[in-house]
């Protein structure tokens, strides 16, 4: 699960992490009236930004920094009014309906920080760099020893040497290492309390030197966290920021009637009862030559609705060129799934090749039936057996359409 800017914002401010103050708006004049009381309370410039579960923000126009109350609400205007497109969004973009409106800093560096799992090392790690900002990517690819990595200890988190090496390693100086280091352990700190499966600061940026911090202030000015499904029934709290509107429209619609989606990037779209047949399912796939659009599970006993959906939430992605339905009836029996197949093709229409392979309780009179629906389905191929299924489906998707 992810949550909004202004929410991980909060949760870093709540783990004493400074972050500049700020507060979640949801119309033009409640953003007027926001960046008036920051301009009042002492502000000098204000940021407004979208708050969406995508990154990518400031390149696309949508976090604009601000000297007047006027310009923020005129760029609040424009975020409410407008679809958000980045190389993060779906093509067709993101619809803004909340914006932050912050306190803006003056910025002397941007730092990029992140706590993630890194699986390959089997470690929580904290990685750095000195150039962090809207390019960190380019800097990933182009000079990747540009960024650092410091395994956190399972039981200690971040050690304080090491924290105080990165700190150095990254150029900070005098009173801002030990705000860095604070911030650094904090982080790894949350991390790992909050299940979260990725914290990330970037930037996290030094101000200028002022009166009361002569060596700058290091405070997050943008803040991102994902978290651990299947640990959020321990943290109510974090489970309650869920917001519906930003989860993928299909996996949502996937939840709605119990089926257990997952977007993939190929184009072949699987219906598998069962996690461990979904596995071997999308494994024979790839043995034969072909990429699994989707990994769906309808479980052991679906309705007939739950199946017709998972037929329909398969068949809206664009880049399904073929379905392979693959089900042991055992629970569900097979004559059910063939009654959905018949069922969906009738009510949505399968324009793709079909192959189905059922096996189990039931099976031959499913197999009656689908027999029965050929001329409703004119694309579908009934599989002898689990290989012979995924040659036929990797065979159909190959050819030019
Ligand atoms: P993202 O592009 O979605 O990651 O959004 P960010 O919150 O990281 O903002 C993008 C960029 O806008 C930052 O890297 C900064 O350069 C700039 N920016 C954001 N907030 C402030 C601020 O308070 N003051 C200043 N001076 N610049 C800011
Ligand atoms: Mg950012």
């Amino acid at each position: 699960m992810k949550i909004h800017e202004f929410q991980a914002r909060a949760i870093l401010a709540g783990a004493g992490i400074p972050v500049p103050s700020g507060s979640m708006v949801t119309s033009v004049d409640q953003a007027h009236t926001a960046a008036k009381g920051l301009f009042a309370g002492g502000s000098k410039m204000v940021v407004v930004k979208a708050q969406v579960h995508a990154g990518g923000r400031g390149k696309a126009g949508f976090v604009k920094v601000v000297k007047s109350a006027a310009d923020a609400k005129e760029a609040a205007a424009f975020m409410l009014a407008s679809r958000m497109h980045s190389p993060q969004t779906p093509p067709e973009g993101l619809e803004v309906s909340r914006l932050l409106v912050a306190d803006a800093v003056e910025i002397a560096h941007e730092y990029y920080v992140a706590v993630l799992v890194d699986r390959a090392r089997s470690a929580n790690t904290l990685i750095a760099s000195a150039e962090g900002g809207v390019e960190i990517e380019r800097v990933a690819e182009r000079n990747p020893a540009a960024i650092l990595r410091v395994e956190l200890d399972p039981q200690h988190g971040l050690l304080p040497f090491r924290g105080r090496a990165l700190a150095l390693a990254l150029g900070f100086k005098g009173k801002a290492i030990a705000q860095a280091v604070s911030i650094f352990s904090k982080l790894a700190q949350l991390e790992r309390e909050c299940d979260a499966s990725l914290v990330e600061v970037n930037p996290l940026v030094l101000t200028p030197p002022s009166a009361s911090h002569p060596d700058g202030q290091v405070m997050a000015i943008d803040a991102k966290f994902a978290f651990d499904d299947n640990a959020l029934f321990r943290h109510g709290e974090i489970a309650a920021m869920n917001d519906p509107l930003e989860e993928n429209p299909s996996e949502r619609r996937a939840q709605e009637f119990g089926l257990s989606y997952v977007a993939l990037d190929g184009n072949i779209g699987c219906l598998v009862n069962g996690a461990g047949l979904a596995m071997s399912t999308m494994d024979i796939i790839k043995l034969h030559g072909g990429e699994p659009a989707n990994f769906l599970d309808v479980g052991g006993s679906a309705s007939d609705e739950a199946v017709t959906e998972a037929f329909r939430i398969i068949l809206s992605d664009a880049r399904v060129q073929g379905v392979l339905v693959n089900i042991f009836g055992g629970i569900m029996p097979c004559d059910r799934i063939a009654r959905a197949i018949v069922t969906a093709a009738t009510n949505i229409g399968f324009k793709v090749p079909l192959v189905v392979r059922l096996e189990g309780t039931n099976v031959a009179q499913a197999r009656r039936i689908l027999d029965e629906a050929r001329a409703e389905i004119p694309t579908m191929a009934i599989a002898a057996d689990l290989a012979d299924a995924a040659a036929k489906v990797v065979a159909a998707v190959s050819q030019p359409v």
